[in-house]
């Protein structure tokens, strides 16, 4: 346990004060921006998130404003973030605070979590920081820097280490300025008690710190056990129609969904993609192409999958229904669920200069972006 009272968040709230940096969400007290942030900040650096919070908070100014906004430009506004799962919470929690709380968020950590959308974590981010609650917060950050100050053996993300985590976090948490403690000891673990090298020689906490006085501070915390590497192969289609280019959207309940995608497949390493992507062209969407020709490769990796995308071009030469089966059969052998399943209107053809605002998946940015370079 960390030897404490009430030096602990002095000394860290004053080095804070000192040196902590002027992010846009800092300058804000409104729990609706800084929620925005919160999510955008997860799994997304700060200096990624900085232009695009702006420019989404100007697009949506409001909770109403998000709630009422269609999902496509809610979409489209985060394309380049990537995790979209999160844009599609944000506006669910956004809808609930507009119908069920006349649009003002609940001001408690407690209340805060019975949100779509809003975990243990940013519960205490948002009762902390916009409302003042004396209430804890553990993120990534947060649970190295514990981990280290308090020599906590074993993984965070353990069940019982993780209750270990809060559990510090509760009693270390002031009375007097909870959010800027909290954001502190982000703060810290960004900056200073880093994953690798923590510059413990300026760090405000270093007197309270058991793994640096025990001299292993490398120890901690445990390394994870990642899941084996998968490598996916990915064909996907760029079909021309003049100026058009086919899209898809991701069907709802799948990975990415409402996002639009190329017609693409999984594929195994000895399959024919271009002779496979006519064929479910034709067998999904009733649509005949050229034989696709593979004009370039992008990859993009998706938590453990290390795709591989071949980014094949054809045209249309025909359009029929005939024999055509819904698009949810002929995808159901996408085995990982990486490549698309279209929703129920299918292939779509749309201005290729146009795609961009769609709200275009990672995947068929690159593979565009591929294609055209
Ligand atoms: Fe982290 Fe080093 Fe500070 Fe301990 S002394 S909290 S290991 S930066």
């Amino acid at each position: 346990m960390i030897r404490t009272g009430q030096a602990f968040p002095r000394a860290l709230l004053l080095w804070f004060d000192r040196v902590r940096r002027d992010l846009p969400w800092r300058r804000s007290k409104d729990a609706y921006a800084i929620l925005v942030s919160e999510v955008m900040l997860q799994q997304t650096r700060v200096e990624t998130v900085i232009p695009y919070f702006e420019r989404f908070l100007a697009r949506f100014p409001s909770v109403r404003a998000l709630a009422d906004a269609p999902l496509d430009e809610v979409l489209a506004a985060w394309a380049g973030l990537g995790y979209y799962r999160r844009a599609r919470l944000l506006k669910r929690t956004a809808e609930v605070v507009a119908e069920e709380h006349a649009g003002t968020f609940p001001r408690t950590a407690a209340e805060l979590v019975n949100l779509p959308g809003i975990g243990r974590y940013t519960a205490g981010a948002l009762a902390s920081i916009a409302f003042s609650e004396s209430t804890p917060l553990v993120d990534g950050n947060v649970a190295r820097v514990f981990a280290r100050l308090c020599r906590l053996e074993g993984d965070v993300r353990e069940r019982t280490v993780e209750k270990r985590l809060w559990q510090i976090a509760g009693e270390l948490v002031p009375k007097d300025r909870p959010g800027d403690f909290n954001q502190a000891l982000m703060e810290l673990g960004a900056m200073v008690c880093t994953p690798a090298n923590p510059h413990c020689e300026a760090c405000p906490v270093a007197g309270f710190c058991a793994a640096l006085e025990a001299g292993d501070v490398g120890r901690y915390p445990a390394p994870r056990r990642r899941p084996a590497t998968i490598d996916v192969r990915l064909a996907n289609l760029i079909v021309a129609d003049g100026d058009r280019i086919g899209v898809v959207r991701r069907e709802t309940g799948t990975k990415m969904a409402g996002l639009h995608d190329l017609p693409a497949l999984e594929l195994s390493s000895e399959s024919d993609a271009p002779r496979e992507l006519a064929t479910h062209l034709l067998d999904n969407y009733g649509v005949a192409v050229s034989e696709p020709t593979c004009i370039g490769k992008a990859r993009h990796t998706i938590t453990h999958h290390k795709i591989t995308i071949e980014v094949h071009v054809a045209s249309r030469i025909a359009a029929s229904t005939a024999g055509s089966r819904s698009p949810r059969d002929a995808e159901r052998s996408s085995s990982r669920g990486i490549a698309p399943r279209a929703d129920r209107d299918g292939l779509r053809f749309v201005e290729r200069r146009l795609a961009g605002e769609l709200g275009l998946s990672a995947l068929a940015t690159k593979a565009l972006r591929a294609a055209s370079g």
